[in-house]
């Protein structure tokens, strides 16, 4: 049983913006709906999502690779640094994406590292409309250090 440890989420998020191709104009309509909530954040987004999230609302968002050419790895890795804690993904559920198994990646990711994650407009408006978006929140994550410990001492 690996220890936990306490890790805060800051008032200010550091929120990742990403939509598959049939569902970034909903997420352009998302962003500008709240837009006013949205700049008070730090943004990032795969490379397209990005970009196009900047060029329609205004938004300054930084973007990453584009997600088949490992944008969505490059965000998993900032959630594992403790530098993204705050997750919109509109994934589209009925088109087959080449980097499924990177999509797959991401989300377990977030499990693992509790970060709140919305995976359809729903969710993302509920996540953004949530009084923890102006609080800092606490949450219990794995304590990757002590769990690197444990694992070496059962095997030597
Ligand atoms: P894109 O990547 O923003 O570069 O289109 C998104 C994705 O398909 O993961």
């Amino acid at each position: 049983m690996s220890e936990k440890i306490t890790l805060t989420i800051g008032k200010k998020k550091n929120i990742a913006l990403i939509a598959h191709d049939g569902k970034k104009a909903d997420l352009v309509e998302w962003c500008k709906k709240n837009a006013d909530i949205l700049k008070n954040h730090n943004l990032c987004g795969t490379g397209t999502t990005a970009r196009l999230i900047t060029d329609c609302t205004g938004l300054t968002v930084k973007g990453y690779n584009s997600g088949p050419l490992g944008g969505d790895q490059q965000i998993g890795a900032k959630i594992v640094e403790g530098m993204v804690d705050f997750v919109v993904f509109l994934s589209d559920p009925l088109t087959a994406a080449p980097h499924d198994p990177d999509v797959k990646a991401l989300m377990r990711i977030a499990q693992v590292y509790d970060i709140p994650f919305a995976d359809n407009k729903a969710t993302a408006d509920f996540m953004i409309h949530s009084s923890y978006m102006d609080e800092e929140y606490d949450h219990e994550v794995i304590n990757f250090k002590q769990n690197i410990e444990d694992r070496v001492q059962t095997m030597r």
